[in-house]
């Protein structure tokens, strides 16, 4: 690492350590990766995201690590229908995958901990706290943004219209709502509806990272640009990573639009289908008969 870079690294070690994130920024040296850096466009949309700072170094540019090129056995057996397991490289450990896990962590654990929580300006605009809801031990976590006006309302993630569109696509993967977990990256309603701001981000996601590493799924679906941006830890565009499979904690990460773009863009909704497919055949699970 050049100087320059390794000033700005260490600069960024301190921000984590002032709000208190200091455990998900160790073994740098060895991570050879990337810094904590600003979100894109909201994880709704598909344009790439344009830093709003100077701090945004080539560093935070990188682009998402992939899971490794499969030889054309490993592709074949992944169109299949039923697919194995995609290998897991032997990568250098991440930034977030070398933080320890909490030994004995449970989701009410966590909730617990969060309690009525003031760490981040969110909570002063925000009617409840949106935790997550669904299987405590499934296969599949999926991953959106933060809550909206439903959302914030009920106290779960995804009743809104989004929320239905996703009930419907996990209902074509031949699974029901309640097999999977869902979760945001952000547990209170950002006001209007505005994208979550990097310390917010910040100060929220260890909580995201505690539920996956309790849960332990084998897959964790992004839904959209924000969550898939920050588990990433790029700030590149969804649409250029969209669909491809990378390794994230022991899981299988892969990322896709939406549900709310999705009501924008109709259109994009046989992509997304295409994503799912691929989720379908790493969890075995044949398309639902009509
Ligand atoms: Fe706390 Fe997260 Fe809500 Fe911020 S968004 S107040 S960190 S629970």
């Amino acid at each position: 690492m050049d100087l320059k870079r390794g000033s700005r690294a260490e600069a960024w070690v301190r921000y984590g350590e002032e709000l208190g994130f200091g455990p998900y920024y160790r073994d740098r040296a060895t991570a050879g990766r990337t810094t904590p850096q600003q979100i894109g466009d909201g994880g709704n949309s598909t344009s790439d995201y344009v830093p709003a700072t100077e701090a945004v170094t080539e560093t935070m540019m990188a682009a998402p690590r992939k899971a490794p090129a499969q030889t054309p056995a490993a592709k074949q057996a992944h169109a299949a229908p039923i697919a194995p397991a995609i290998v897991t490289p032997n990568l250098a450990p991440s930034l977030f995958d070398a933080s320890e896990r909490i030994e004995g962590d449970t989701l009410p654990l966590i909730r617990e901990f969060i309690g009525n929580c003031t760490r981040c300006k969110l909570h002063k605009t925000r009617t409840n706290i949106v935790f997550g809801t669904g299987n405590m031990k499934a296969e599949l976590v999926f991953v959106g943004e933060g809550p909206g006006h439903d959302e914030d309302l009920k106290g779960e993630p995804f009743v809104g219209r989004a929320g239905k569109l996703l009930t419907q696509m996990i209902e074509a993967m031949s699974l029901k709502r309640e097999d999977v977990y869902i979760c945001n990256v952000v547990k209170c309603r950002p006001p209007e509806n505005r994208l979550p701001e990097r310390d917010e981000i910040a100060t929220c996601s260890p909580f995201l990272y505690r539920q996956i590493d309790v849960i332990r799924p084998k897959v964790v679906c992004c839904l959209g640009a924000c969550s898939a941006q920050t588990l990433l830890q790029t700030t590149q565009g969804i649409s250029k990573f969209r669909g491809e499979w990378f390794d994230f904690r022991g899981s299988k990460l892969i990322a896709t639009y939406h549900p709310a773009y999705l009501l924008r863009n109709p259109p994009a909704k046989s992509e997304v289908w295409k994503d799912l497919q691929k989720v379908m055949a790493v969890l075995g699970l044949q398309p639902k008969r009509k």
